[in-house]
């Protein structure tokens, strides 16, 4: 039914961010179902809004963002000097000697021409698909040297990782890694075990990302940090995957993300080291849910793909009809608004249907009452149930301490403050 669903669309692998979605929430079953189909979910937000189900959601960086971390990754990720110096400094490497190989000077890249019609676009999404297999097998027979050399460790910059079995694609996924500090059995440094917290016999592959936001301390940016802990974890987790027992042994528990110092030019590297066990677990997390969110999805759209609903860029009803379906599978919180495309259409969703989560984190203090409705009568002096007591005690409670309640924003008269009745 799934896949019925999506049975006009070409599906496609996916890149990183699409994955990493599903950890900021877990419990959605539209994400994995969007993998399945192979769509993004910017393309089902894009969908959403053509079914008046959501407002457009095309979101961009700032042009100087964009810029600046272009730069910089041009900076870092062309000789990746920088990134040698500070694997020096810091003691990841003995000394200078440091081999460095950038995969991506071995290829061409495809057209980003805009395609003309779908057939230049499948054409084009083919040549791309056969781009990003070339390069991960060359990544894979290169990571594989460099930890067979028995004298220098090596750096390998914008190497690809299929990344299929955490993707839950049809069409196989790929990943592109910034670089990835591979020292070989012997070479592996004091400073490099301590950051594992264990001995690596089997040598020792630490993947990283660059980012071009400032490295300001340690115990900063947090949040930027943990996203980028998120996709470091997956690169690894896939490469452990797809490149062989060997190989997977030397993948560490820990990651780097390279960033430009607190003040100074975009062309330093500063390392900070990632702990990646907590996303390494999310993401297995995610892969052994994935399978049962989907069959949930599956059983519960028959109705919905029986009656037409798919969707589709021609037929506007069927779209509507698939939108509408998919939405029901949904699990909005307040975390959706900064991490999805699809949030705007899903928290519309949940407020005409009613459902608690709407009022966000406090949801968790309403349970287990589940509709808005529902907390409004209790509000208003409706007789609890025995499971309902604790939240209508709580509600008592504040009624005599604060007065009766005010209106919530969906209740009150427009432009007013209005009270609820007590
Ligand atoms: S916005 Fe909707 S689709 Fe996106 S993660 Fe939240 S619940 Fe899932």
């Amino acid at each position: 039914m799934v896949r019925a669903l999506g049975r006009e669309l070409q599906p496609s692998g996916l890149d990183t961010r699409e994955i990493d979605r599903a950890a900021g929430n877990k419990t959605c079953r539209i994400l994995p179902t969007a993998r399945v189909i192979g769509v993004s979910m910017d393309f089902l937000a894009a969908r959403a809004a053509e079914a008046d189900l959501g407002p457009v959601t095309a979101r961009g960086m700032s042009q100087n963002a964009r810029l600046q971390g272009e730069t910089y990754d041009r900076n870092m990720l062309t000789t990746g000097i920088p990134i040698g110096q500070a694997l020096a400094s810091d003691g990841w490497i003995d000394g200078p000697d440091l081999q460095i190989v950038n995969i991506a000077d071995h290829f061409t890249r495809p057209s980003k021409r805009r395609a003309r019609d779908e057939a230049e676009e499948a054409q084009q999404q083919a040549q791309w698909r056969a781009f990003h297999r070339r390069r991960a097998r060359y990544t894979t027979k290169e990571a594989a040297e460099a930890l067979a050399r028995t004298d220098t460790p090596t750096l390998l910059l914008r190497g690809v990782v299929e990344t299929t079995p955490f993707a839950g694609t049809l069409r196989r996924s790929h990943g592109e890694f910034d670089c990835a500090l591979v020292l070989p059995p012997g070479l592996v440094t004091a400073r490099a075990i301590r950051a594992a917290g264990r001995a690596m016999p089997h040598g020792m592959i630490t993947f990283g990302d660059a980012k071009s936001w400032r490295r300001r301390g340690r115990l900063d940016d947090g949040d930027k940090r943990a996203a980028v802990a998120l996709q470091v974890a997956l690169y690894g987790e896939a490469a452990k995957l797809a490149w062989g027992d060997r190989l997977a042994a030397a993948v560490g528990p820990v990651g780097l993300v390279v960033n430009p110092p607190a003040s100074g030019g975009l062309s330093i590297a500063k390392l900070t080291v990632l702990d990646l066990s907590e996303m390494t677990a999310a993401l297995h997390q995610i892969r052994e849910r994935a399978d049962a969110a989907v069959r949930a999805v599956d059983a519960g759209l028959a109705p919905d793909v029986a009656a037409g609903a798919r969707l589709s860029k021609r037929d506007p009803a069927a779209n509507r009809a698939a939108v509408k379906a998919l939405l029901r599978f949904g699990d909005w919180n307040a975390s959706c608004l900064q991490a999805c495309p699809m949030a705007q259409a899903c928290r519309r969703h949940v407020e005409d249907t009613g459902q608690v989560t709407r009022i966000g984190p406090a949801a968790a203090q309403a349970a287990p009452v589940t509709s808005i409705d529902r907390l409004a009568q209790l509000r208003e002096g409706a007789a609890p149930t025995v499971a309902e007591d604790d939240v209508a005690e709580q509600i008592r409670r504040a009624r005599d301490l604060l007065g009766p309640p005010v209106a919530l924003p969906w209740q009150r008269p427009a432009g007013g403050q209005g009270r609820v009745a007590a």
